[in-house]
């Protein structure tokens, strides 16, 4: 049976996500209800704006049932949703999740080059070493906790990290067609017991 794998779908660019997981074989759900969450063996946090997001997981409820599934089961959290899963954030409008222990910082690439493509050495991904990374307004990752571990760096600044079940990226992988980083996700969610 494929794997089902929620995307957080209130706003932001969750459809693309969908796309690359039926790409790769697994069931992509959008989750619109919390209680569509059961049924889901990994999560995504889709980007898109993370004050707008807050928002609307306050006034839905999402964020009990959120930290209660990440307890369980792998997430992914890319662009605004790495702000989300976040432990510390510097802007007091988007309450943190708190699934991993990092701090970020929102648009912290500055308005002149707020959207920008790179390659960025991506050993952890296998052959071939590089992966085209696409930021869109992204936040940087400005401390990580011990229990964490850096995946991917850009200018040695962390733009990948993981921390058990939780992986959180401040670029877009669902925007190329790439898919390794989806896969990296799906084998975490495979490999959890
Ligand atoms: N700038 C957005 C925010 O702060 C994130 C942008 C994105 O997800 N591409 O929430």
């Amino acid at each position: 049976m494929a794997t089902r794998i929620g995307i957080l779908a209130l706003q932001g660019d969750f459809a693309r996500h969908a796309a690359v997981l039926r790409r790769l074989g697994a069931e992509a759900v959008e989750i619109r209800d919390s209680g569509q969450l059961d049924d889901c063996r990994g999560l995504i946090l889709p980007g898109g704006e993370s004050t707008t997001l807050a928002k609307l997981m306050n006034r839905y409820r999402f964020y009990e049932p959120l930290r209660e599934f990440a307890r369980r089961r792998p997430v992914m959290g890319t662009c605004a949703g790495a702000i989300l899963a976040a432990g510390r954030i510097d802007d007091p409008r988007v309450e943190p999740l708190a699934l991993i222990d990092i701090a970020v910082r929102r648009n912290a690439y500055g308005r002149q080059v707020d959207s920008f493509i790179t390659e960025v050495a991506a050993p952890c991904l296998g052959e071939p070493p590089a992966f085209r990374a696409i930021f869109i307004r992204a936040p940087k990752i400005v401390a990580c906790g011990p229990q964490t571990e850096t995946l991917i760096t850009f200018e040695d600044e962390p733009i990948m990290v993981r921390q058990g079940p939780v992986l959180v990226l401040t670029f877009h992988p669902e925007l190329t067609s790439d898919s390794r980083i989806h896969r990296l996700f799906l084998n975490m969610v495979e490999n959890q017991a």
